[in-house]
């Protein structure tokens, strides 16, 4: 990707802000009660965009340890550094809080198309499956399209390797097949399955990401192939001829280990038992380094705290930034926090996370009452300057939805440009060469500008 110096000039809309009007006392109607928070906020955006601190930690990250799949040495050397880090930026409470996460370990895996024609298949195992015998297995294989079609043919599929050539339109859609292709395959008796990738078309590109077996069926091993290479069967299955696959798979689950959900904080001046979190998932898969998933996310939302702390912003409230541990393979980092935090979730005023990429801001999805809902509008004005002032109709995220369930709290969700996210997500290319500078630096001041005035406003969110 083309990389971009930082633009120190600010946007005209931006000088406009900074230049806004004077400060007033905080007054109970939101568009007033914006005025006071004209210049802390030009400020969180004026450090942010004034150096590439968010993109030069996220390149430490994720050049000195790598991608960070639950289980892994990487993943809680990562969290060692991250609490060390924290606690010289002189973020507070920070700590690690205790979670037991699967650890799951991909091992050696290949996939060759044996008949008609030789042809190596690039592959990556399903997070979660489970491995082929050691000698790996040689099976026909039958390409379909649906899960209808996989209905249609039922126990014709018996032994054999079922190729799910199902094309992107959607995550939410095109993931049921990642999800439980495997088991549904494995009722009519399938042995493996392989799967078009769950992404956007990239350059022959295999995706991981988890899969869950179903209790009642059979395990059997799964695996993504690449869009190209599903055509290609595709292609020749229907040209009539026999399709012959060899898999090999060492993919195993060993015992839980122990991991860690990552905690600092700015506390709160005056109500500091309230909190806003911004929240974000540490963990990755282990391919690639997990710089947009979400090692981007996790350094956008300490980097927000950090400013507050540096420019002497202490809200009303705390900001917690909450660095959730495998939400890729298990979510039990959003599950521990529920339940550690019970007591406390009352408190939690908003929960913010960034998962979709740290690419150019747009605002933020929002899910909460109409009252909170007109106060975060007015929050997010403060943005347009960097073009982030919009609020969506709903907003969440994986690692917080256990406690905003829970805790019926209100919930955010970053919105960013994510056209090139489903191109890399789950991929060895999600490396940090795809973030810009300047984008991350503008997703830690809206971070950092929301956050912050939510935590400070005189009058609770939504009340
Ligand atoms: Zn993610």
């Amino acid at each position: 990707m083309r990389r971009v110096a930082l633009a120190l000039v600010l946007p005209a809309a931006m000088l406009a802000v900074w230049h806004g009007s004077p400060k007033v006392g905080a007054q109970s109607a939101p568009a007033a009660s914006m005025a006071a928070y004209r210049e802390p906020a030009a400020r969180l955006i004026g450090a942010a965009l004034a150096d590439t601190a968010a993109w030069t930690r996220l390149a430490e990250l994720t050049d000195t340890f790598g991608h960070r799949l639950a289980g892994s040495k990487a993943l809680e050397d990562a969290i060692g550094w991250a609490l060390a880090e924290m606690r010289r930026d002189g973020l507070e409470n920070v700590r690690g809080e205790k979670v037991m996460v699967p650890h799951w370990v991909r091992g050696r895996e290949s996939a060759e198309l044996v008949s008609p024609v030789r042809h190596p298949l690039v592959m990556l195992g399903l997070g979660n499956s489970v491995g082929t015998p050691p000698d790996g297995l040689e099976a026909e294989a039958v390409v379909v399209g649906s899960f209808d079609d996989l209905a249609a043919r039922g126990e014709a599929l018996k032994g054999k390797i079922v190729v799910y050539n199902v094309p992107w339109t959607n995550y939410g859609e095109t993931v049921r097949y990642r999800s439980a292709g495997a088991s549904r395959a494995a009722a009519y008796g399938a042995v493996a399955i392989l799967l078009r990738s769950v992404g956007q078309p990239g350059l022959r590109t295999p995706h991981t990401g988890a899969l869950s077996y179903a209790p009642d069926q059979p395990q059997i091993p799964a695996a993504a192939i690449t869009n190209e290479d599903a055509d290609r069967l595709q292609r020749l299955q229907d040209r009539g001829q026999k399709l012959v696959v060899r898999l090999a798979m060492d993919a195993r689950m060993l015992p839980d280990a122990e991991s860690a959900n990552v905690i600092g904080e700015i506390a709160g001046r005056e109500h500091p038992e309230e909190v806003v979190v911004l929240g974000c998932h540490f963990d990755s898969w282990d391919v690639g380094t997990g710089a947009t998933d979400d090692g981007g996310g996790c350094i956008a939302s300490w980097e927000a705290v950090r400013l507050m702390k540096k420019l002497g912003l202490r809200p009303r409230r705390t900001v917690r930034a909450v660095l959730f541990t495998n939400e890729e393979n298990g979510l039990r980092g959003g599950l521990a926090y529920r339940d550690q935090h019970a007591a406390e979730l009352a408190n939690h005023i908003l929960m913010v996370e960034t998962d979709g990429g740290v690419f150019r801001p747009l605002g933020f999805g929002f899910s909460g009452n109409d009252a909170a809902r007109a106060t975060v509008k007015s929050v997010a004005s403060l943005l347009s300057g960097i073009g982030a002032a919009r609020i969506g109709a709903s907003g969440g995220g994986a690692d917080i939805g256990p406690s905003v369930q829970a805790g019926k709290v209100p919930s955010m969700s970053l919105d960013v440009d994510g056209s090139l996210y489903f191109t890399i997500h789950h991929t060895p290319a999600d490396t940090i060469d795809k973030i810009e500078p300047t984008d991350i630096a503008r997703c830690v001041a809206a971070l950092a500008v929301m956050g912050y005035v939510v935590a400070d406003l005189p009058a609770r969110l939504g009340q």
